[in-house]
């Protein structure tokens, strides 16, 4: 807190008052060297390096130099403005109102039907920890899109991902081995064959680790593809050029066995401005939207893609994240994980027809209920978990 109020202070104290803070240390100030252009050049770097402080005492320097009083006013803004922005998406600073619920809630009929599938995508990396933190705390059911490279690449990686298996509320999903060499184009028209092995690698690298007799639950990288059997789309965001080459290979995995499913709305950060492009707030109002304006792929059903790397401290993910929870949970939406997206009919009835079975759905139906009771046992003998009550 005394972080903020210090930006404050500092921001009204008149800069060539700063110099009596005393932050004399900073080289020999006074020495001749520092005339103009080496001076102002400092103060340039000062603000790139965010040292508010420093820039602040060599601006009050130039004041008293002797230099041109255009440039040093210059300097002085864009300082100014680097300040700014810095409190502005400083995770310090940031406020959350109270929560209120949308207006848009009283319109539900069936209050029942809205169901949220938060899914987290490539971990486990840095960011990973903090979604666990997160969903232990507020005890919701979450979708973990895993890469079996990032897996196997570091021992804390693993440990992170050892996490996410061991956690009651997650479900570990398949987001293919190598995460397509992040070349996308490039590896979704590369032969059939080395598709299907890097997504089949990862199914079973996590097999063990998924709820056995369960559809193999898989997000392309790089895609927004829904393969299921109630429902079939390409993403909308590649060239149709490009999607003619691609949509053979999509066909050929769903005909192998998996289940591919994209997003109805994304959750990230801004390239530009390092922050999130939607406060938590104003995100549950596009989903509630979304569910209102019935813009999803199933109807009252909700995916959200986020990427566990956003919610990284240095973007104060844990605040951001706990605060959409909980703003979902004050807007009555059903949290669940990806197993509930289909019924059981869905996938006995449902008109798109798979080749191979990778699954036996009388055993999945079977076992749907009985492994969530086991999930929960497991949990609940665990001593690192606190007790709850609440129902999943
Ligand atoms: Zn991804």
């Amino acid at each position: 807190m005394y972080k903020i109020v210090g930006f404050f202070v500092l921001l009204i104290l008149p800069f060539n008052s700063i110099s009596q803070l005393q932050f004399v240390s900073y080289d020999n100030i006074t020495d001749s060297r520092y005339r103009q252009n080496i001076l102002l050049k400092k103060i340039d770097i000062a603000i790139a390096e965010k040292s508010w402080e420093k820039a602040k005492v060599l601006l009050s320097f130039a004041y008293t130099y002797g230099n041109s009083k255009y440039r040093v006013q210059d300097i002085e803004s864009r300082l100014k403005i680097a300040m700014t922005n810095q409190i502005k998406s400083s995770p310090d600073t940031v406020k959350f109102k109270k929560i209120k619920k949308f207006n848009i809630a009283k319109l539900d009929k069936s209050k029942n039907q809205k169901t949220i599938y938060l899914t987290f995508d490539d971990g486990p990396m840095k960011g990973t920890t903090n979604v666990i933190d997160v969903i232990n705390k507020e005890q919701v059911p979450a979708t973990m899109f895993v890469v079996g490279r990032h897996i196997v690449s570091s021992l804390t990686n693993r440990s992170r991902y050892n996490k996410i298996r061991d956690n009651r509320y997650m479900l570990i999903a398949n987001h293919t081995y190598s995460h397509a060499h992040d070349r996308y184009n490039a590896f979704y028209t590369s032969s059939q064959r080395e598709i299907l092995k890097d997504i089949s690698k990862n199914h079973k690298l996590l097999r063990d680790d998924m709820l056995s007799n369960s559809p193999p639950y898989t997000r392309l990288a790089g895609r927004n593809v829904f393969r299921l059997p109630t429902y079939v789309s390409d993403d909308p965001y590649i060239t149709r050029r490009q999607l003619r080459r691609e949509k053979p290979s999509y066909d050929m995995l769903w005909h192998e066995g998996y289940y591919m499913y994209g997003w109805d709305i994304e959750w990230g950060i801004s390239k530009k401005t390092k922050t999130y492009r939607e406060t938590p707030h104003r995100l549950a109002q596009k989903i509630e939207r979304l569910y209102k304006e019935d813009k999803l792929v199933t109807k009252g059903k909700v995916i959200v893609l986020m990427h566990d790397k956003i919610f990284q401290d240095k973007y104060n993910g844990k605040k951001n994240l706990t605060r959409l929870i909980q703003i979902l949970k004050a807007n009555n939406w059903k949290f669940e994980t990806l197993e509930d997206y289909l019924s059981i009919d869905d996938i006995k009835n449902g008109k798109y027809a798979q080749q191979k079975k990778l699954f036996d759905i009388d055993k999945f139906a079977a076992n749907r209920s009985q492994q969530k009771r086991n999930k929960d046992k497991q949990a609940d003998s665990s001593t690192s978990l606190k007790a709850d009550t609440t129902k999943l």
